[in-house]
C-alpha cells in the first residue's frame, strides 16, 4: 500500500470507526452463512457518511487514474483474535489470492478487517461495508457442522463485496449453507471471481 492509499485507508477508518465494542465497529451490512442465521441487514447507514465515503472513493479513482502502478489493492487482515481458525483463515486467503487479481489479502498489523471466534446462535457472519473493512465472526459449532474453509472463504467473500445467494449450487461459494453440510467447496466460481475483480478494478471496491 503506498502513501496515498494509506491516507485513504485512514480516511475510511474515520468514517467507519464509529463505536467500538468487544467486537468492533462496522459496517453497512451483516451477512451470515445460512439463511436461518436471522441476521437482518443494518440499514442505518448515515447519509453523510455515505456521501463522504463516495467523495473518498472519487478521490481514490482520480489518484488511481494518475497512478497506474496501483494495479491491485492489498487488504490486510488480522487473525489474532481467531486463533482456532488460523490455518483455515490462511487457506481462505490463499484461495482468494489465487482466484482474483485486483485485490489481494495479506495478514498483518494495522488491519483493514479482523477475524473473531466464539459461540453465536446465529452462526458465522461478516459485518462489513463490502469494501474490505469490517470483521468476520466464526462460530465454533457451525464450523464443525460445515466445512470450515468454505465457511471462512464465504464470509471473506462478503468483505470483498459479494452478497449471499443461498439458492445457488455447491459450486458457488456464496450459496453458503444452502447446499447443506455435505458441500465442502471453498472456491468461488467463475462468476464470483469475475464479480470481485470487477468490484475492485479501480483499486478500491465500487461504492454502492
Ligand atoms: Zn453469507
Amino acid at each position: 500500500m503506498n502513501r496515498s492509499m494509506t491516507v485513504l485507508a485512514a480516511a475510511l477508518g474515520l468514517v467507519l470507526a464509529a463505536g467500538t465494542a468487544a467486537v468492533p465497529a462496522a459496517a453497512a451490512t451483516t451477512q451470515g452463512y445460512t439463511p436461518s442465521a436471522g441476521i437482518a441487514a443494518n440499514s442505518s447507514e448515515d447519509a453523510n457518511n455515505k456521501a463522504f465515503f463516495e467523495a473518498v472513493m472519487k478521490s481514490a479513482r482520480a489518484k488511481q487514474a494518475a497512478n497506474p502502478y496501483l494495479a491491485a489493492v492489498t487488504v490486510t487482515y488480522d487473525a489474532s483474535s481467531a486463533p482456532t481458525f488460523r490455518t483455515v483463515i490462511s487457506q481462505s486467503a490463499s484461495i482468494w489470492n489465487s482466484s482474483v487479481g485486483n485485490v489481494q489479502l495479506r495478514s498483518g498489523t494495522n488491519a483493514d478487517f479482523r477475524y473473531y471466534e466464539g459461540n453465536d446462535s446465529r452462526g458465522s457472519y461478516a459485518s462489513t461495508d463490502g469494501h474490505g473493512r469490517g470483521y468476520i465472526f466464526l462460530d465454533y459449532a457451525q464450523n464443525q457442522q460445515y466445512s470450515s474453509v468454505r465457511v471462512t472463504a464465504h464470509e471473506t467473500g462478503h468483505v470483498l463485496g459479494l452478497p449471499d445467494h443461498y439458492s445457488g449450487p455447491c459450486s458457488e461459494l456464496m450459496s453458503g449453507g444452502g447446499p447443506g453440510t455435505s458441500c465442502t467447496n471453498p472456491y468461488p466460481n467463475a462468476t464470483e471471481r469475475s464479480r470481485v475483480n470487477s468490484l475492485w478494478q479501480y483499486g478500491l471496491a465500487n461504492a454502492g
